[in-house]
């Protein structure tokens, strides 16, 4: 069950209200009241790239703060699929925040998955070290937890941020709610995902659409033919830039999506739940998965915004992750993994600006650089070699009949990972 929001609220808000200086409109607040920052760091966002963040940060003296406009546990329209290098990234953290991680329920083991091509293939592959599938719901909640147990952040729920400001002096959060105060820290680390107010503010970038995924899921029941540890993804003829997934979450539950890169979408006018509810009915594989499914949610949609472009990740005060750094794998449509390295490289860098007194932008920078090190080569793949196969739908099925034969298996494995 939710926890009231409130009783969260009151303690820091209080204390907030206590250290702000009076105000006279905003900008005459911004000035007057930087000096006296709230907190070191303004952490926004509490999905996988802001509590990574928050738990690296940890043990480093500094006050922080984790802000989110929701009141978790909270819902997050994704496939579930948690992949292996968020796993491995907590466990460098700690061992006992991964096996605390590991405990969330419900949660399916993703052993293997099969792969079904546009005209009937199938491949299946056994992951040599699988991971698993469990509901954001739980899995987001559980690595707050970490962060509320073991940590010192101030954690804000319900504080829905609807402007920011950040100059050399410092970075202000103002609040939707008027009677909720400003905040104010020297550093911003956004995290606030695929809509983030802070890029809108502090680093604006036009939509490109050949950079962006629509996708859309539903949780169903009673599936039939499904197998509780295999997660299904289905690439289809009618829609060689995007596929359609089958992950079981746990408790016989499974999510079901359809992903298409958002140019696709506009330049079909493409209907994405009606698509995915007439792929349900319809396609050869998936119909008799789906004859006496029960669906539990609304088809919901949202948006990935997908990596393989150089964007600046650092701004004034301000190192932008996860979601909000366009980090998502264009090829898996992994971001979760992206998310938790890259809020822990923005919290290693936010330490050293601390360390170092230094928080200009050309330092902030090293950030850009690390993740770019870190994560660009292999994005920067998958997205040449997601154009290829949309552009080329005769290469999928080439694919396929090549990984049908063993000796090729693990080629393969390796490039999807
Ligand atoms: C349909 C779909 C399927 C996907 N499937 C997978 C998958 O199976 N595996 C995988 O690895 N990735 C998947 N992804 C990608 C994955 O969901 C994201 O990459 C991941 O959630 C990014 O984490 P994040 O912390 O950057 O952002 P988020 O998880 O989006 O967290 C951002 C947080 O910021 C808060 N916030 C936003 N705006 C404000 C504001 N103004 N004020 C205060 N708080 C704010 C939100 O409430 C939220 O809690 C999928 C995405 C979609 C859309």
């Amino acid at each position: 069950m939710n926890r009231p929001c409130a009783i969260a609220l009151a303690e820091p808000y209080a204390a907030a209200k206590a250290a702000a200086t009076p105000t006279f409109g905003r900008c005459a607040f911004y000035r007057v009241s930087l000096p006296n920052y709230t907190y070191d760091i303004l952490i926004l966002g509490a999905g996988p790239a802001g509590t990574a963040a928050a738990l690296a940060l940890h043990g480093h003296g500094l006050r922080v703060a984790l802000v989110d406009k929701a009141c978790f546990p909270r819902d997050k329209v994704c496939g579930d699929a948690i992949p292996g290098p968020t796993l491995t990234a907590i466990r460098r953290l700690s061992e006992a925040w991964y096996q605390e991680l590991r405990t969330v329920q419900p949660q399916a083991s993703a052993a293997a998955s099969r792969l079904f091509g546009p005209a009937g293939q199938e491949l299946l592959i056994q992951w040599k070290k699988p991971t698993f599938n469990s509901p954001r719901q739980q899995f987001d909640d559980q690595l707050l937890q970490l962060v509320r147990r073991h940590t010192a952040t101030t954690i804000l729920e319900g504080y829905a941020v609807r402007d920011v400001h950040t100059s050399e002096q410092g970075v202000q959060l103002l609040s939707a709610d008027a009677s909720q105060p400003p905040l104010t820290a020297q550093l911003l680390l956004a995290c606030d995902g695929a809509n983030s107010v802070a890029v809108r503010k502090v680093l604006p970038r036009p939509l490109d659409r050949n950079y962006h995924c629509a996708a859309v899921r539903a949780y169903y029941t009673g599936l039939i033919g499904t197998d509780a540890h295999t997660s299904e993804f289905y690439f289809l003829r009618d829609y060689p830039a995007g596929y359609c997934w089958v992950f079981p979450v746990g408790e016989g539950v499974y999510n079901v999506g359809f992903g298409l890169l958002s140019a696709e979408v506009a330049a079909r006018r493409v209907d994405m739940k009606q698509a995915l509810r007439q792929l349900l009915r319809e396609h050869p594989q998936l119909a008799p998965r789906f004859a006496a499914a029960q669906p539990l949610t609304e088809i919901t949609g949202f948006g990935l915004p997908l990596a393989g472009r150089k964007l600046p990740l650092a701004g004034s005060r301000c190192l932008l992750a996860g979601d909000a750094a366009s980090l998502i794998d264009p090829l898996q449509g992994h971001g979760i993994d992206k998310a938790v390295i890259s809020g822990i490289l923005a919290a290693e860098q936010a330490i050293r600006c601390f360390q170092q007194q230094n928080f200009s932008l050309a330092y902030l920078q090293n950030y850009e650089r690390a993740v770019h090190q870190r994560l660009g080569r292999r994005l920067q793949r998958s997205y040449r070699l997601m154009q290829l196969l949309a552009a080329w739908p005769a290469l999928l099925r080439l694919g396929f009949w090549v990984a049908q034969r063993r000796p090729f298996q693990h080629w393969l494995i390796r490039l999807i990972g």
